[in-house]
């Protein structure tokens, strides 16, 4: 296997030589388990633990190595390594770190492609794929958009999927696959670009774990089959996290990537409806709330039909989760500072 097998590109072999790292192996995080890492070269597999400095100088969780990143290591024993560096990160895919609002946890990096997987029998939401499609355009991950389970539903419904689709949806790759019955999976695997990684998001039951499987030719994941009634997904995940396929394209899957849901979408709203919000710059007052004023440019455009009204819908809704979102932070931050007050209180009162 070469570096390059592993998604290794030019960029990273520059950012390697500046930073005279030549006496280092170079290899690719594959796993994460505990501050514990799997660590693939091109001709092993190293478990791998962060040297102390790294430790020292790490502030924030997203300073430790996550699935994906780039690492310079020294081997200290057979199967043994310390990770000495982690290279720049192309992209990242985060969330919320859990019980710590505010804080950031990277769930994988250096993804090139995601696929935003919708089933077409039940669930199918638009306004779900347009979420996803914000996480994509929050940390520069290009989408592709897969529906899935077409063998459920009929020619002529697949088609208006479709153009509902398109419609709402403009300059993105659609493509309909089933696991089943392997339509649209030829055309998918010619699709995918060997040495780049791609990643899988979507709700649960959509069919992620088996389109892995379809695409690698194993069992790697267990499916939902079991549990589709809780609608949960039970998944024993493999050990390792990024995989290598057939075309040559790499797949990153894990746990972490299966939480990944709404508020992390907000920082991309931005981008997502940017249309819309060119055009608030035209509202007559500086703080529309482009609901019922007069003279507001988006109202205007809804009422034209330039803008889609479920577009204008869905924005309204992530601008008012996000409002939530941020108030909730701003909450925690404040109790968090009263408690820190009361614990300051406490030690000065038990000293005298
Ligand atoms: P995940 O939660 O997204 O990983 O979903 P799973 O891969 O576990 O799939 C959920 C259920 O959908 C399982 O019962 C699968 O067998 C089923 N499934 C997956 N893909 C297809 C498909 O293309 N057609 C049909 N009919 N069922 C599918
Ligand atoms: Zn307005």
């Amino acid at each position: 296997m070469t570096l390059e097998d592993l998604g290794y590109n030019p960029d990273l072999e520059k950012f390697r030589k500046s930073q005279q790292l030549e006496n280092f192996q170079v290899g690719r995080v594959i796993s994460e388990h505990k501050e514990r890492y799997g660590v693939r070269t091109t001709d092993k597999e190293y478990d791998a633990e962060i040297i102390g400095n790294l430790r020292f100088s790490a502030h924030q969780r997203a300073d430790f190595p996550a699935v994906g990143d780039w690492v310079a290591i020294s081997e200290y024993d057979q199967d043994k390594a310390l990770i000495h560096k982690v290279f720049p990160r192309k992209t990242i895919i985060e969330r919320q770190a859990v019980g710590k609002l505010g804080e950031k946890q990277i769930i994988a990096s250096n993804i090139d492609y995601a696929f935003i997987v919708q089933a077409v029998d039940r669930d199918f939401n638009i306004n779900r794929i347009e979420r996803y499609l914000t996480i994509c355009n929050t940390s520069n991950v290009k989408p592709i958009i897969l529906l899935n389970k077409i063998d459920l539903i009929d020619n002529v419904k697949l088609s208006n999927l479709i153009r509902q689709v398109k419609e709402r949806i403009q300059k993105i790759p659609v493509i309909a696959i089933s696991n089943e019955t392997k339509n649209g999976i030829a055309a998918l695997k010619n699709k995918m670009e060997k040495g780049k990684t791609y990643c899988l998001l979507g709700s649960s039951g959509v069919g992620k774990s088996t389109l892995l499987n379809t695409l690698s030719g194993k069992e790697i994941m267990q499916t939902n089959a079991i549990s589709t009634s809780t609608k949960k997904g039970r998944h024993i995940t493999s050990h390792r996290e990024l995989i290598i396929l057939d075309n040559g394209a790499i797949l990153i899957d894990n746990p972490g990537m299966r939480e990944i849901g709404i508020t992390d979408a907000t920082a991309g709203i931005e981008k997502t409806f940017k249309r819309i919000l060119d055009l608030s710059k035209s509202c007559k007052f500086k703080d529309c709330t482009h609901t019922t004023e007069t003279g507001c440019a988006i109202l205007q455009a809804v009422e034209q039909g330039e803008i889609d009204t479920d577009s204008y819908e869905n924005y309204q809704k992530m601008e008012r989760e996000k409002e939530h979102f941020e108030s909730t932070v701003a909450e925690k931050r404040k109790k968090d500072k009263d408690f820190g007050k009361l614990i300051k209180h406490y030690k000065k009162s038990k000293k005298h």
